[in-house]
């Protein structure tokens, strides 16, 4: 159920029996040379709308630019400063709260947005607290990449070479949805160095190629279609207990 291609009558009959909604929440920046720029928005996306499927809720539509100024040295990727970002997410929910939703669930494909998305928690929950009555809302994020299911299922398929940018696991998700952008060459050197860095120019020069710590020539689409199916099953359950709060 996706409220973009939902009408208005359809929203209120909706909120008359449920008052959830799934919000997926991106980025669009560099994932290596064979990784899509769009990968954490694409990924954050299709697993919601899987979840939203499996489980009868509404998604909203995808914040699909997040928080990657570390990655700004690289051509393509694009950054919301977090005051920005923090001021997207907070009116994206006043506006779902406004009608009467009472439970959002962020999808999450992106680390780098989620300091800035707990802050935009706390600032709406502030902006609530000046409203009388004070409409209740319960918000969660959720990073699918951290679920414990999908940790099993990339340390069997991909050991020691899952990394923490431009990952198999990612990619492989992105190439089950557009398998003619799929692209698994053998990059140099095979598994990308690993660390840490401060700041955009600093990353680009530790990661030359944009990637940490991963070989993503080993993901396939048929593994994306795996990492799909694993986080949404694993990801519904969980929303499905978040969804049921009193
Ligand atoms: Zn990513």
């Amino acid at each position: 159920m996706r409220l973009q291609l939902a009408t208005w009558p359809q929203v209120d009959a909706y909120l008359a029996h449920c008052k959830s909604a799934i919000l997926p929440i991106g980025s669009t920046e560099q994932h290596g040379p064979t990784g899509l720029i769009g990968t954490d928005a694409l990924c954050a996306e299709a697993i919601a709308h899987r979840v939203g499927d499996m489980l009868g809720v509404m998604v909203a539509p995808t914040i699909a630019v997040g928080m990657a100024q570390h990655h700004m040295e690289f051509p393509g990727s694009m950054t919301l400063r977090p005051s920005t970002l923090m001021a997207v997410v907070r009116d994206c929910l006043l506006s779902l709260v406004r009608h009467g939703f009472r439970r959002v669930l962020l999808v999450n494909g992106h680390g780098g947005n989620a300091a800035t998305v707990h802050a935009a928690f706390a600032e709406t929950q502030m902006e609530l607290d000046a409203l009388s009555p004070r409409p209740e809302l319960h918000t969660r994020l959720i990073n699918w990449w951290e679920m414990p299911e999908i940790d099993r299922l990339s340390a069997e398929l991909y050991g020691n070479s899952v990394g923490a940018h431009a990952t198999p696991p990612e990619l492989a998700l992105t190439w089950a949805l557009h398998p003619e952008t799929a692209d698994n060459r053998v990059l140099e050197p095979r598994l990308a160095p690993r660390g840490s860095f401060h700041g955009a120019a600093d990353f680009r020069a530790r990661f030359p190629d944009g990637r940490i710590g991963s070989d993503p020539s080993l993901a396939t689409p048929a593994h994306g279609e795996r990492m799909l199916e694993t986080a949404a099953a694993e990801i519904a359950r969980v929303a499905e207990g978040f969804f049921a709060v009193e």
